[in-house]
């Protein structure tokens, strides 16, 4: 099965700038920002959509929205961002490798579109 986009980064198979990176998680700048921050925080184990995602995966997925809160902080964001998970093609998600995208540093306006 070939890997997904994300597995390449993980594997530096493909260039990233990459901001962290720990056993179970990598933190990159999106390639196409969609505010002055847009970070994606994502697993290094391959859960194609939050949907997918099992009992088992409980510890990764409480390690993304820690590390979330964490880089927020680090970066300075005054505690102001969002995170989005977009699950499922209808809802925009492009790439079936879990991610959370962390936006700040510009008004985020709420309904989301
Ligand atoms: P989603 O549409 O929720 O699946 O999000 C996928 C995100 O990956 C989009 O925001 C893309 O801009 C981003 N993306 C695609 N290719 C790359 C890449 N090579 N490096 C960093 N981000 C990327």
């Amino acid at each position: 099965m070939s890997l997904t986009l994300f597995e390449k980064i993980i594997n530096k198979e493909i260039p990233a700038e990459i901001l962290y990176e720990d056993d179970i998680s990598i933190v990159i700048k999106d390639i196409s920002p969609q505010a002055p921050t847009h970070l994606l925080i994502i697993p290094k184990k391959v859960i194609p959509k939050l949907s997918d995602a099992t009992d088992e995966d409980q510890d990764i997925l409480g390690h993304l929205m820690l590390l979330a809160g964490q880089i927020a902080n680090q970066l300075g964001l005054d505690e102001t961002f969002r995170l989005v998970v977009n699950n499922g093609a209808k809802a925009g998600q492009s790439v079936f490798h879990l991610h959370l995208h962390l936006l700040s540093g510009r008004p985020l306006n709420w309904p989301p579109g």
